[in-house]
């Protein structure tokens, strides 16, 4: 078992916290982990972002969050990653990338220089919207129109070629907001553009800790993409050492009752397909 999506940024980049994050998974039994920080965390993607603070229609909130973030230094969090190995522990670089679309090759130069094991690919921002900032920032939206324009960006998101493994689905129903229907033919034309692709999905347990109280895609997109024959990752998106592997039970049960057969595992961006071994005792 795996836990490919957990973010270091609530301590510092050092071997000592590392290490914590691994000890909870060895405790729930994992026998791989990657870390997978947000690509906004290091100065490198800066120019990325900002030209989301630019023009009229730029949102406050964002450009407080942009001046503020984008303090690390990619090589530090590679090498750091690199010296866990060197001691044994079994650690995939990851890394958690927004689309922002028109940055697609800024974004291919950058991640060429980097021994990536894997790209988990993010939607968190609609034009210059971070819809999963908080609550609040929804006031002046429609919820229909935001689960629309989400489903269309994220669609080109899984075509852009940039992503190994597109990262929770439906996040836009972080919140709890309700459309007024599923979005199931926008859903299923990102799930066969992920086929077309070969892009993992990822079945995740932070949404139980979110205001939704659900996981990572809800089970009938789980359905469709088994149908698909497309394989799966596991993760808890944990901030904290605790959270790494939580609730893997849930996802295991879930994947069953789907009919997923298969999870994906990533070597310097070579994927490899595992049978998901369901005897086991989930974590
Ligand atoms: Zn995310
Ligand atoms: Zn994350």
């Amino acid at each position: 078992m795996i836990d490919y999506h957990m973010h270091l940024e609530n301590g510092p980049l050092t071997l000592e916290w590392l290490r914590r994050f691994w000890e909870t998974a060895q405790k729930r039994g994992l026998s791989e982990i990657g870390i997978s920080e947000h690509c906004h965390k290091f100065k490198e993607f800066y120019p990325m972002f900002a030209p989301l603070t630019q023009g009229t229609d730029s949102y406050p909130f964002m450009k407080e969050w942009i001046a503020k973030d984008f303090q690390l230094d990619l090589d530090h969090y590679v090498e750091l990653l690199l010296a866990a190995r060197q001691e044994g522990i079994p650690v995939k670089i990851g890394l958690e990338l927004d689309y922002l679309p028109g940055t697609e090759d800024f974004v291919q130069e950058l991640l060429q220089q980097y021994p990536f094991d894997y790209i988990l690919g993010s939607v968190h921002v609609i034009g210059k919207w971070g819809f999963d900032y908080a609550p609040e920032v929804w006031a002046d939206h429609d919820v229909n129109q935001a689960y629309r324009e989400y489903y269309a960006v994220l669609a080109s998101a899984v075509s852009s070629g940039l992503f190994d493994i597109a990262a929770h689905l439906d996040l836009i129903k972080v919140f709890g907001h309700q459309a007024d229907c599923l979005f199931e033919e926008a859903v299923s034309l990102v799930l066969e553009l992920m086929a077309q692709n070969n892009l993992s999905l990822e079945l995740s347990s932070a949404g139980l800790r979110k205001p939704v109280k659900e996981i990572y895609p809800a089970e009938w997109i789980l359905q469709r993409a088994a149908e698909l024959d497309i394989p799966i990752t596991f993760a808890s998106d944990a901030h904290y050492p605790e959270d790494v592997g939580a609730a893997f039970d849930k996802l295991m049960s879930a994947a069953k009752r789907c009919g997923i057969s298969k999870y994906s595992v990533y070597s310097k961006r070579q994927r490899n397909l595992k049978s998901i071994n369901f005897e086991l005792p989930a974590p």
